[in-house]
């Protein structure tokens, strides 16, 4: 049996409320803090489990996700009057980390797929961010005022690792949309505040964070190789113009894009899917393809510079069934029909 046990109600709350107090009340010079929070959340689901265990990572793979995260944000930006420079990350001169991102994206026309086919420039480029993060944001982050919370993790001012508490990890993956719904605000907050003349729309959000509909048709001919031509939901033959790229684990769930996450379906059946998760019987599909031809395409989507690290793709979709578990919700079986969960999906999701 397992050591460990979810935090009590009274202590979810108090993470809650914490991390509210950290928003409001820390000081934000860069916008540092809240990649590091953003990424901790997405590690916490990526390697992460449900136990109430705590949950080590190393500040490379912190620096990694921070990297991805800050790589659209070094991009020039138009919008209101404000006219096609990047946006400012810091209070003072530009962040560390944009600069490092900046010359990272002129090597790569700005492609980070095109970019991490290298994969020794990729690591070098989170090593130098690596470094500022175990500078800057890493010990500083749960500072409020004069007071160090340490509620996340112990503040040991050194090193390249560090632990997230018992709980923490678990709160993470129970709160994660909220987690990173108060994040994303408080970073948007921030380059408003700090970038003026930027116009109100939601323009500058899916700018900072991404949208779902980026191109993903280079990755269209490669699934249909997997998939024989047949649609992955319907399992008839995709013909003509109309197939779409799926994000197997809904985008709206967790919006970052992972190789083996794709699945390539009709675009009435994509549509039809929209935000829900799909039913225990196509997961058994998802999970026997990725089984049948993981490794094929961790090194195909490799080559196109996507990540594909099928653990991470297999962990997102347990945690994505758990949460739906937990709350009873429903899964999407075809056309409009939906169904609940019938517990296969822990088997399914436990043996691959
Ligand atoms: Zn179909």
């Amino acid at each position: 049996m397992s050591p460990w046990a979810p935090p009590a109600p009274q202590a979810q709350v108090e993470f809650l409320l914490t991390l509210q107090r950290l928003l409001a009340e820390g000081s934000f010079v860069a916008t540092y803090k809240f990649a590091l929070l953003h990424a901790l959340a997405d590690l916490a689901l990526v390697k992460g489990d449900d136990s109430g265990a705590p949950l080590a990572l190393s500040t490379a793979d912190i620096s990694s996700r921070m990297a991805e995260l800050y790589w659209r944000q070094a991009a020039p930006y138009s919008g209101g009057t404000h006219r096609h420079e990047v946006l400012r990350h810091a209070t003072g001169s530009q962040a560390a980390i944009v600069n490092e991102l900046l010359a990272a994206r002129q090597d790569a026309e700005g492609s980070l797929s095109r970019f991490r086919r290298d994969p020794a420039a990729w690591w070098a480029l989170v090593r130098r961010v690596d470094r500022v993060v175990r500078q800057m944001p890493l010990w500083k982050l749960q500072t409020v005022g004069t007071e160090r919370l340490g509620f996340l993790y112990d503040n040991v001012d050194g090193g390249t690792s560090i632990e997230l508490k018992p709980g923490v990890a678990w709160c993470l993956r129970a709160y994660y949309s909220l987690v990173t719904e108060l994040v994303r605000s408080a970073w948007l907050r921030f380059i408003r505040r700090h970038n003026p003349g930027l116009e109100s729309g939601a323009d500058l959000g899916t700018f900072l964070f991404g949208g779902e509909r980026c191109d993903l048709s280079p990755y269209l001919p490669l699934l249909r190789e997997v998939q024989r031509g047949e649609c992955f939901y319907c399992e008839r033959r995709l013909v003509g113009e109309g197939a779409a790229v799926d994000h197997f684990i809904p985008w709206s769930r967790y919006s970052v894009d992972l190789g083996h996450n794709f699945v390539l379906a009709h675009g009435t059946c994509n549509g039809r899917k929209s935000d829900l998760l799909a039913a225990e019987r196509h997961l058994e599909r998802w999970v026997e393809r990725n089984e049948r031809t993981g490794l094929w395409l961790a090194e195909a989507f490799g080559e196109a510079g996507l990540p594909a690290d099928m653990d991470a793709s297999v962990g997102v979709a347990r945690w994505a069934y758990a949460q739906t578990a937990r709350a009873n919700g429903q899964v999407w079986t075809h056309g409009t029909e939906l169904e609940h969960l019938s517990g296969s999906w822990m088997t399914l999701l436990a043996a691959s």
